[in-house]
């Protein structure tokens, strides 16, 4: 059997090495966009404050899983699902542009979701979702630091992400001011009491926080850019971090049923049989995405069982929990996930 992973995220690599594990004998292909290696996405949002973290933050080299007999095909995009006769399409690799599955793994993960308004600006703003943007932020940030100027930013999102890196950046030393457009920090996840302490943590770190902002869009003079929203003002870069979206395009080209994420049943399959979603763009029946490592890995270690013939009942979540990286923030109450 030759099972195909598509995605180099704790997905993919968790549910190929469990599944190498489990069944001496089927090949397996795991095709990715990376080059780095299969890194931690947390840590990202550590990615200022960590020295050494371009290197720190590779959990695995690919080198290391091609020993583990996994086929890594690294620097490559699956650019079509092409489901009457099972392959994929396979674009940049130097060994293959088409293979034969019999059991396909979508691991795609999410990208950073840009809002509607911002989206003709895209030129204008970072993001922070991948190692790839990480390395680009840091090489912008050093670029500044070299002139002697201490970075201003302003962060575009109150979320989880967006209060995480507003806290690494001013715990590196830089000016950061934070946007968010509700009426309170981390509304999803905190209750009112621990935003408020959240806000008070930042303010105390440096940040300039600035709530009930709708930001209209951005504007570029010389070096500098301008944020449209209640005041506006300018910095040297931007960060916007308004949440993730799923990476459903393949599935949704291959004709795969698609809601927020790929819909799976409690097998992980999708509407197609021989193909299976993972992780961050999975969603599962109840209509929910369990977009955390917690989860993901045991996901990925049950599908790997599954496939081996080991599980027979569905997938059933685990009890977990989170916690926002924010420098010296510890919420008091428990998180709404
Ligand atoms: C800044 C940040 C901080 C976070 N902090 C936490 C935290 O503290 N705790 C927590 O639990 N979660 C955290 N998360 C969320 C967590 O990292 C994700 O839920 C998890 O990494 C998703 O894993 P995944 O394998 O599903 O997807 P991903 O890690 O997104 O991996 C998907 C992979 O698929 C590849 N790919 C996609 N499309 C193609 C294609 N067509 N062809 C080839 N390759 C393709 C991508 O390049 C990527 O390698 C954080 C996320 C971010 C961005």
């Amino acid at each position: 059997m030759h099972v195909i992973i598509i995605g180099s995220g704790i997905a993919g690599v968790s549910f190929a090495e469990k599944y190498r594990s489990l069944s001496k004998e089927s090949k397996i292909t795991l095709i990715t966009r990376e080059n780095d290696g299969y890194y931690s996405r947390p840590l990202l949002s550590r990615g200022f404050s960590m020295n050494g973290i371009e290197q720190s933050i590779i959990l695995k080299t690919f080198d290391k899983l091609r020993a583990s007999d996994i086929n890594i095909i690294s620097g490559a995009v699956i650019t079509a699902i092409n489901r009457s006769d099972n392959t994929v399409s396979i674009s940049g690799s130097s060994q293959e542009n088409s293979m034969h599955y019999d059991k396909l793994i979508l691991a795609t993960g999410s990208s950073a979701f840009i809002p509607p308004p911002f989206r003709p600006y895209n030129e204008l703003f970072f993001c922070l979702n991948s190692l790839v943007d990480l390395k680009a932020l840091r090489k912008f940030r050093l670029g500044l630091l070299n002139q002697n100027r201490q970075p201003d930013w302003a962060i575009i999102g109150g979320g989880l992400i967006g209060c995480e890196v507003a806290s690494d950046l001013a715990f590196s030393g830089d000016k950061v001011t934070l946007f968010h457009a509700m009426d309170r920090l981390m509304e999803r996840q905190l209750v009112a009491e621990d935003s408020d302490l959240l806000l008070e943590v930042l303010q105390n770190s440096g940040v300039k926080v600035l709530l009930n902002q709708d930001v209209q869009g951005f504007a570029k003079q010389e070096d500098k850019v301008s944020v449209k929203a209640g005041v506006t003002a300018e910095f040297d870069a931007l960060i916007v971090a308004c949440g993730f979206k799923p990476r459903t395009e393949l599935a949704e080209l291959a004709g795969l049923e698609v809601g927020r994420g790929i819909k799976v049943n409690q097998f992980m399959q999708t509407s197609d049989e021989a193909i299976f979603a993972l992780g961050d763009v999975a969603e599962l029946p109840n209509g929910k995405l369990y977009a955390f490592i917690l989860p993901i890995r045991n996901q990925a270690l049950w599908l790997a069982g599954f496939i081996a013939g080991h599980e027979q009942q569905g997938w059933t979540p685990p009890v977990f929990t989170t916690r926002a990286k924010v420098h010296g923030f510890e919420a008091v109450h428990p998180y709404n996930i």
